[in-house]
């Protein structure tokens, strides 16, 4: 059975209080072992790290999403911090930093925006964790504080940019994160991008419970999503199915640092 590797997906969301128990063990009868649960804001780190003890295969990052930055933030980013000196799941369950980025379609003030996200990246460099980064809009002003605070590695998430973007996250050691955009109807320029892409640096995540595939579009997206995504990448991609799905898990364990048996504890 192919092993697969949900790098991004928000499984501490409320939607998922009801039924995250069978969900996960519906999942991995799939074959998806590992899940990787970004934070929003510091305030959900405490229910991440619950989610790490009762369930195998779960790990999470850290950080403040552009979305609810606000004037709290900043108060955040200390407690970020002093968390990050202390926890004791770092390389272990906490694998990275994230989400965090720009927003130019978010009304969140864009200086603040900025500044929080600077400062993530800071303690990245410090630390050596890989980013997630959610980028919209924003693709030269995040290329430049990268550069700027010499991170080098981590993902791009949600990507559906061009390909020569790709490129300059890829040379910056920078994986892309592929998601169910590439089954979007109107998503032809997605699919095109992703077949030069090939699978270099290439991962798969779900942004549940967002960016739903099209076969379930105004739905609840799934880690179980990941299966079918992989399924069309490997059509697009004219390769068959298991080495498409064997490379992007070996992808994704290099990424955040895990060994790619899949054994979980
Ligand atoms: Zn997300």
């Amino acid at each position: 059975m192919n092993q697969y590797f949900d790098t991004h997906c928000h499984l501490d969301f409320d939607c998922f209080d009801g039924d995250r128990a069978g969900l996960l063990s519906r999942c991995k009868a799939l074959g998806i072992q590992r899940f990787l649960i970004p934070a929003t804001r510091f305030s959900v780190m405490e229910k991440l790290e619950t989610l790490v003890s009762c369930h195998q295969g779960v790990y999470i990052a850290a950080g403040i999403h552009p979305f609810f930055v606000d004037k709290t933030s900043l108060s955040d980013l200390s407690l970020l911090s002093e968390y990050l000196k202390t926890s004791n799941l770092i390389g272990s369950k906490l694998i990275a930093l994230g989400e965090m980025g720009l927003d130019k379609f978010c009304s969140n003030d864009f200086g603040l925006q900025k500044e929080v996200f600077s400062r993530q990246l800071e303690m990245a460099s410090r630390l050596s964790l890989p980013v997630i980064i959610h980028n919209r809009k924003c693709d030269q002003a995040v290329l430049d504080l990268l550069d700027y605070f010499n991170v080098n590695k981590g993902v791009v998430h949600g990507f559906s940019g061009s390909y020569e973007i790709a490129n300059e996250f890829r040379k910056r050691g920078f994986y892309i994160g592929l998601g169910g955009v590439i089954s979007w109807e109107n998503a032809n320029k997605v699919r095109q991008m992703v077949t030069r892409l090939g699978l270099t640096q290439v991962v798969i995540e779900t942004d549940a419970p967002d960016m739903s595939p099209e076969w379930l579009k105004g739905k609840r997206n799934t880690p179980e999503t990941v299966i079918k995504v992989v399924a069309l990448l490997a059509e697009l991609l004219q390769l068959p199915v298991t080495t498409v799905a064997d490379t992007v898990y070996r992808n994704s364990c290099n990424l955040f640092g895990l060994d790619g048996l899949g054994q979980d504890v």
